[in-house]
């Protein structure tokens, strides 16, 4: 049961116990929040109860979550961020929340590119496919392609047996080989390599002279956006959106970032494109081509 009828959300500030409630459009709905968050928040709210009644009928306000990806439980609240953590290292304080903005904007352009780049991919990798030579084969298994399988009188329904067993074993190497083919394409290749250069020079600019490794942040969530509240998915059911006269107010997070975990993340890299592709669809379509050209 990874639903729970929810209504709203409670962002608890950590410092001051104040509690900042939100409702979400709809009301009550069923939202599919994931297992582990609905035994949480079932916890939480027998620790820090619900506005409602019987929120079983009437929907739960959920606490602001623990994520484990995040390293974060609970957060503060804007006042007690200016008054307990800014005012006292203002200069420390303005670095970071300069890196940390300019590094969601950095990584919001390269997620607009990637998208940019979806069907030029796509099509890349579909042109590569139709124009294999089974030469080519050699390199992409990593050793000397037999397409006779050691029996050039083979039946064909033994060659099609060898052929579907050999493609269970080189799954991995077909998406490799593909993927490569994206980054190794004359145009796609430079677009990639120029948003790539220019994301790093950004990057330099921002972090400067700056030699800390780890970075201690307190990231900003505006509670009247729109939230993802699944950890592994996102659909029209794990997506809540405040009710319109939510004001606008930060929520802090603190967090500890690696530096250079954040310089990785904004360029694109292979394991970038291989979340935009679909390897069913690549191993069937390329598998539709070998088969074609050894199985006469
Ligand atoms: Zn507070």
């Amino acid at each position: 049961m990874s639903f729970l009828l929810v209504t709203g959300k409670i962002f608890l500030c950590q410092n001051c116990e104040a509690k900042i409630q939100i409702e979400y459009e709809g009301g009550a709905i069923l939202t599919q929040v994931g297992d582990k968050n609905v035994s949480q928040q079932i916890e939480y709210s027998k620790k820090f109860g619900q506005p409602h009644d019987d929120p079983e009928e009437d929907g739960f306000y959920l606490y602001d979550e623990d994520e484990d990806f995040y390293l974060y439980d609970f957060g503060i609240c804007s006042k007690c961020y200016f008054e307990t953590v800014f005012s006292k290292n203002k200069i420390r304080e303005e670095s970071n929340q300069k890196i940390i903005e300019g590094y969601q904007r950095i990584f919001n352009e390269k997620n607009k590119t990637l998208e940019s780049l979806v069907d030029s991919i796509g099509k890349c990798i579909e042109k590569r496919i139709s124009n294999f030579e089974i030469r080519e084969m050699d390199k992409l298994i990593g050793e000397t392609f037999d397409p006779d399988f050691g029996d050039k009188h083979a039946l064909l329904s033994k060659k099609k047996r060898k052929l579907n067993k050999m493609f269970q074993e080189i799954r991995d190497k077909v998406k490799a080989y593909f993927i490569s083919s994206v980054l190794n394409d004359e145009l796609l290749g430079s677009s990639i390599n120029s948003f790539n250069k220019s994301s790093l020079e950004k990057w330099a600019d921002l972090v400067g002279s700056d030699r800390r490794k780890e970075l201690s942040v307190f990231i900003p969530f505006d509670i009247s956006q729109p939230e993802n509240l699944n950890d592994y998915i996102q659909t029209e059911n794990t997506v809540r959106r405040p009710i319109e006269e939510t004001s606008k107010l930060d929520f802090y997070h603190q967090q500890d970032v690696s530096l250079n975990k954040l310089e990785e993340n904004i360029v694109i890299k292979p394991k970038d494109i291989e979340e935009m592709i679909n390897p069913d669809f690549i191993l069937k379509s390329f598998k539709n081509r070998i088969e074609k050209m050894i199985i006469k």
